[in-house]
């Protein structure tokens, strides 16, 4: 061991030291002993030896240590329902109302008229039916809980008819056949990988049958000799067949998009009308609201579901119905929706407000990353709308001597966190997804990421 390793000082006598005493006054004591410990350790392993300011180190360890691990990012993606950027973020109305939830009590499962104990699932119960139709709904954690949930209240022990074509996986952990075979229910698949016919649903019906469900292929597109039959066709062969026909619609869209040319995606209103029985979505895909998974149709197959046990173990919480019931409502007003519910509205933001942004942004960036902006698309993400590329315009960086992954990586590391596209060589940023006026933050964390 060098003499100068030898020579490092004890925790106590750096807790004395005026700079890291005073680091006391705005954390608890053990959070600044960790982070002279670990000041300590790190000397000692190091072949450069003690650092040169003992105090600016042992705060730098210090704001690390006590810094979440979730975190706010500026997403600069461009993709508007980034999964791993927490899929869709809130409106203002759906904040406020899970704050105003989460500081206090609430009559969650409490009847505020009788005294007497509530149901949880009747908060967003009437604003579901009103905004899709239907005459029954509930909410769980998530879309994959909702359909274990459906599968096993409706068709536990029998066999469910489902498309080779649709045997789907969406995201690393949710695949259709696991999904199902969790749910107590067997899988019948029918068809092929392209073309599944009505006339395959109906050959396979038998005395096992306990139900058919049809999952949208929410991340993937097929084109070309391909054929799928009609949730309307299934419904009818369902209602024939007298068990329920399921329908996973992923996404969850409610509002009318095809004004923007987006219209690739089944709305939950329409698979409703196609006569589909139960209709599973997401709340934090394209209906923009928290994580959650709403299960509609008629009364009597979402009782079945509200009963099963399986529903206490997907249920929703608090801040989940308290911000779900807020966006939900915005729904009363389509305009109004569509501004006010981030992902609608970045969804749908004009060309040239796109256009301005960019230029808005790359006036601010520091001149030495030759900030230039240049034409590109955004894509929707998140399991919706997968062939759909949206015109913006990027703003793109030369990174310098750090290169792109470099500068992209300390863009992500800084504070705030800002995620970047790398493309060319170059530091890429799509204004589509970053808040409006989001420049001067950018600009700082560009700079930040220069001096680093
Ligand atoms: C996204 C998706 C799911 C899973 O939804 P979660 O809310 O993430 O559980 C299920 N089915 C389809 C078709 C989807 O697109």
């Amino acid at each position: 061991m060098s003499d100068r390793r030898r020579e490092l000082p004890s925790v106590d006598r750096l807790l004395r030291e005026p700079e890291v005493a005073a680091l006391l006054e705005a954390a608890p004591r053990a959070a600044v002993v960790a982070a002279v410990r670990e000041s300590l350790a790190a000397a000692r392993t190091r072949r450069a030896g003690p650092p040169e300011d003992w105090a600016a180190d042992i705060g730098e360890r210090l704001a690390e240590r006590r810094r979440p691990t979730l975190r706010p990012v500026l997403n600069a993606t461009g993709v508007v329902l980034h999964t791993n950027l927490g899929r869709a973020p809130l409106a203002d109305a759906a904040v406020d109302a899970i704050t105003a939830i989460a500081r206090g009590y609430s009559n969650l499962e409490f009847d505020l008229d009788t005294g007497a104990r509530g149901r949880r699932s009747d908060h967003c119960r009437e604003l579901l039916c009103r905004v899709t139709g239907a005459e029954d709904a509930l909410v769980v954690n998530n879309a994959a809980g909702a359909l274990v949930l459906a599968l096993n209240a409706l068709a536990a022990g029998r066999e469910v008819l489902i498309s080779r074509g649709e045997l789907i996986e969406i995201g690393g952990s949710f695949r259709i056949p696991d999904i199902m075979g969790r749910s107590g229910a067997r899988l019948h698949e029918v068809g092929t990988t392209n073309r599944t016919h009505l006339d395959d649903y109906r050959r396979a019906l038998d005395a096992e049958t306990g139900g058919i469900l049809t999952v949208h292929r929410s991340n993937f597109e097929q084109r070309g000799f391909v054929a799928s039959a009609e949730p309307a066709d299934l419904a009818a062969l369902a209602q024939e067949a007298g068990v329920p026909y399921l329908y996973d619609v992923g996404s969850g869209l409610l509002a009318d998009l095809s004004a923007w040319g987006l219209t690739s995606e089944p709305r939950v209103v329409d698979a409703l009308a196609a006569g589909a029985g139960l209709v599973v979505f997401s709340g934090d895909k394209l209906l923009g609201g928290p994580q959650a998974g709403c299960l509609v149709g008629p009364r009597e197959l979402v009782a079945r579901c509200r009963e099963n046990p399986f529903a206490r173990a997907v249920r929703a919480d608090k801040l989940t119905l308290a911000g779900l019931a807020a966006t939900l409502a915005l729904y009363d007003d389509p305009a109004a929706a569509i501004s006010s519910i981030p992902v609608l509205r970045m969804l749908t933001i004009d060309a040239a407000e796109l256009a301005r942004r960019a230029e808005r942004l790359a006036a601010r960036c520091p001149a030495e990353l030759e900030p230039r902006t240049e034409p590109g698309e955004s894509a929707v993400g998140g399991g919706s709308f997968p062939g759909a590329l949206l015109p913006t315009t990027l703003v793109s960086l030369a990174p310098g001597a750090l290169g792109a992954d470099g500068l992209a990586l300390r863009l992500r590391l800084g504070e705030p966190s800002v995620v970047t596209r790398v493309a060319g060589g170059r530091v890429v940023l799509d204004p589509r997804t970053l808040p409006d006026h989001a420049e001067d933050e950018i600009a700082a964390a560009l700079a930040q990421a220069l001096q680093a």
